[in-house]
This record gives C-alpha cells, structure tokens and sequence, in this order.
C-alpha cells in the first residue's frame, strides 16, 4: 500500500498572500485533493521583525476566499524553535554539526578573499576540527552542519527532473545562529519531518534551497520527501512578476472584482495544462491534476486572459449563485458598500430580475456594479457626457414631454406593455423606434448603453420612470 500524500504550504507571514504563493497553495492543494491525502499550512514565521499578524491575517483570508481549505490547525514555525534546537543537539552528538567561533571581522575576511579569487563566497570549513578551547573571548558560536566537500547531492525533483549540485558548492551552513536562533534552514525541514510531509510542491526559487536540505536530512538519517518545484510566474514581458505586472496580494484581485473560481481556474493554468482545456470545474480540476503535466518554462501573467475567463465565468454562473458570490465581494469593492445598503434596502429583487442582461455586459463585478447604477443613482440622475448630448438634441425633451403622459396611462406596467406603447408612439410621432428608445435610455439610466430599456421601466416601477422622465422632458 502506497503512504496517504500529506503535501502542505508554508508562506512567510511578512507579506499579503500574493499571486504565485497563492498558486503554490492551489497546486499544493489539487495535488493532495487529486491523491486522496492532505494539505497542512505552515506559517513560517520565524523572521520576528518582518513576520506580521496583519500578514497571516491576510494570508488565511485569501486562501479562505479562493476556497482552499487545509486540513488540521495552521502549524507556526516559531513556537517549534524548542525542538529545532533539540535537534541541532541531536546533530552535534552525532559529530554531524559543529561549533564556529568566527568573528564577524573573520568571515568577512573570508568572504572577501574568495570574491578576490573570483570564487563564490562560502565559509571555509575552519572550525571542523578546531576544539572550543581555541575559541577567542566573548565569541559566541553558531552552530554549523558538517557536509561532505566530495561527491554531488541530487534533487530528483518531479517538475525539474534529477538536478545535480556538487558538494563543493555547498558550504557548511548555519543551524544555529548565535544567539540560539533556528535558520529557515534548518526549521523547514525539521518542519516538514514531524509534519509527516511527504511531498514539497513550492517555487524554483527553493531548488537551491532543496540541495542544501537534502544534506539536512542525511544528516539526520531521514527519508527525503518528493520535491517538486514548480517554475515561477512573469509577466507579459517576460520579466520577473513585479507589482506592475500583477503581483498583487489575492485581497487586490478581490478588489477588482474578480470571482475566486475564476482567479482560481486562471492559477492552474499558469504553469500547468490538461490538452488543451481551458475551462475547469473544480471537481475536473482536482481529477486531471498532477505534476507530470507541469511545465519547466515560467508562465506569464496575463492580465486579459484573467478579464475574460472571469467574464466567462460570470456569464456561466446561474444567477443565484452569482449573486451569492457578488454579495461576498460587495463589501471590497469601490463603492459596494454603498450599493450594499441601497440593495439591502429592496432592490434586490430587481437587481436578480436584470441580472442576465447586466452580467452580458460584465466582466468583473465592478463593471457590473456599474451596469446596476440605473438602479442604485439617486433623481434626478446625472446623465454622462453622452447621454446628456442625446438629451439636449432638439426636439428631444419635448419629444420625451409627449411620450410621458401616454406611458403614465398605461393600464399595465410591464416590459412588453411599455414596450408596444413606445412602438406606437414612435408611429404617430413618424419616428424609428431607436430615436424614442435612445433618448429614453437617456433619461431613464443617464447612459446610452444600459440592459433592455423596457425592461429597465418594468423593474424601476411607474412612479420612478415617470419621475426620472419629468426630470428630463421639456
Ligand atoms: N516560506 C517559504 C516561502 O514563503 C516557503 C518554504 C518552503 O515551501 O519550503 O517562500
């Protein structure tokens, strides 16, 4: 029987949740889902000064909003550091790590003298073999692991195949530092061990990383969990994500008003593919997932892909759920709140009954926050610059004056009534329909492009109609 996958993600608290960790936790997540096993979170917060509470905050919100749960309490790294240090003892017993007394003056020295070499700066292995009573006054030691300066170590990773480091390149790294402090180092994998992990999914950033924590794990007589490393994400131009290309915390994309679903089916195609489907539920997104369909080239970030598979996603979700999931963006979005307490006053009603031909024009919920002003603005309406210029045509306020009282007659108030008395009087007044229509339009949203203006009337009601037309007719 083959052991339960156990994968997990561990972002560094000293920062939002932002777009390739998110997609490091989704792919961490589909790979545990796909395999039947689990995914823990780790908080790896040891960095004190840059590791913030507002940061984890923001981290467990966005993956809570793109809907990636975990499974078990969110481990932190910090409240481990008891145990990192017993192991650091373990290692020092088993004469696998040593104490280095260097001065700072002394490595620095060193580190000079090698970039003057032009060789890579590392620590020269002095203190193997030194016995502590060498020690100068007042130095504090760190605590170094003792590695092999012959052979290679290999990371036989499932993204990046088997990759080569040669142990020269290597040097002892620092455990502990000298103030009794755990490195990242030497935390991860201690982490990952008593965490039961059995497979690393994270960034090629890491791969360096995974050669020297492979040491760690020898040390130790550990099994070495799967790795994969996963290629990093650029912008449209190739280079490295920066703010400017998108490299936002997920809360940002929330603000735009994209729907996680969407955000999420947008992630897993940045860097991974199943033929050539685009489109995926999540239940088809965790079944064709796996790392061998995993890509070595970096993805690139494209900000109109994301705007149309959202579009498409909007457009696909039935109406109740949509608004469901637009009710739990509201609140971020630029004037949602706003438009929160006027729907919440008694227009949700109308807002469900305009949604399919407002969510046609839509391809994020700002925009469609937008397409809903005709019901949200206040009278006497503010048209735009090119609504108030239909207005102001000639003849047009006088035409609207005319059209008025005929509509206040009308015995029913529905789509299809307002719709056959707009038709006739267009006929007596030996105009097209489109010249009565559009200077309704006008009046009614104070845009020339709004949902089918009959229905408009339908939902705004008599009273409110012919009250926004008597603010405009002549
Ligand atoms: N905390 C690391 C980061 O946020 C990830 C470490 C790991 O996945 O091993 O980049």
């Amino acid at each position: 029987m083959t052991e339960p996958v156990i994968a997990r993600f561990a972002p560094s608290p000293t920062g939002f949740l932002h777009i390739g960790g998110a997609r490091t936790a989704l792919f961490n997540w589909l790979y545990a889902r796909n395999k039947g096993g689990k995914m823990l979170l780790r908080i790896e917060d040891t960095d004190r000064a840059r590791s913030t509470q507002e940061a984890i905050d923001a981290i467990l919100d966005g993956m809570r909003w793109l809907g990636l749960d975990w499974d078990g309490e969110p481990v932190f790294q910090f409240s481990r550091a008891d145990r990192h240090r017993a192991v650091v003892e373990e290692l020092l017993a088993k004469g696998k790590a040593y104490r280095a007394y260097d001065t700072v003056e002394e490595l620095e020295a060193m580190r000079a003298n090698a970039l003057a070499a032009g060789k890579p700066p590392r620590y020269d292995g002095g203190w193997r073999h030194r016995d502590p009573s060498e020690a100068p006054a007042g130095v504090k030691p760190v605590i170094r692991l003792l590695t092999e300066d012959a052979g290679e170590t290999v990371v036989e990773d499932a993204v990046q195949g088997t990759v080569t480091f040669p142990n020269a390149d290597l040097d002892d790294l620092v455990l502990l530092r000298s103030d009794g402090t755990p490195t990242y180092m030497l935390a991860v994998v201690v982490d990952d061990h008593d965490m039961g992990i059995t497979d690393i999914i994270r960034g090629v950033d890491h791969l360096t990383n995974a050669a020297r924590q492979i040491q760690i794990y020898r040390a130790l007589g550990w099994d070495v969990p799967r790795m994969a490393h996963i290629p990093l994400i650029h912008g449209p131009d190739g280079a490295k994500l920066s703010k400017r290309h998108g490299a936002l915390g997920v809360e940002a994309y929330r603000e735009m008003g994209y729907m996680p679903a969407a955000l999420r089916n947008y992630l897993v195609r940045l860097g991974w593919s199943h033929k050539d489907q685009e489109i995926f539920s999540t239940d088809e997104m965790i079944a064709a997932f796996g790392l061998d369909s995993v890509g070595r080239s970096a993805a690139r970030f494209d900000y109109d892909k994301l705007e149309n598979l959202n579009g498409h996603y909007m457009r696909a979700t039935p109406d109740d759920d949509l608004i469901a999931v637009f009710k739990q963006s509201l609140p971020y979005l630029k004037g949602g709140p706003e438009a929160q307490k006027k729907l919440d006053a008694g227009l949700w009603d109308a807002f469900r009954i305009m949604l399919p031909a407002m969510k046609e024009r839509s391809k994020n919920f700002l925009e469609l926050l937008d397409n809903a002003s005709f019901l949200l603005d206040e009278r006497p309406l503010k048209p735009d610059p090119k609504a108030a210029q239909t207005l102001d045509m000639a003849g047009t306020r006088d035409l609207l004056g005319r059209l008025t009282p005929r509509l206040a007659a009308l015995a029913d108030w529905t789509g299809e009534a307002i719709e056959a008395e707009v038709r006739a009087f267009a006929e007596t007044e030996g105009a097209k329909l489109g010249q009565v229509a559009q200077p309704l339009r006008a009046a009614l949203t104070g845009k020339m492009v709004s949902p089918p203006i009959f229905e408009v009337l339908a939902v705004l009601g008599r009273n409110e109609s012919l009250a926004r037309l008597g603010d405009q007719a002549g």
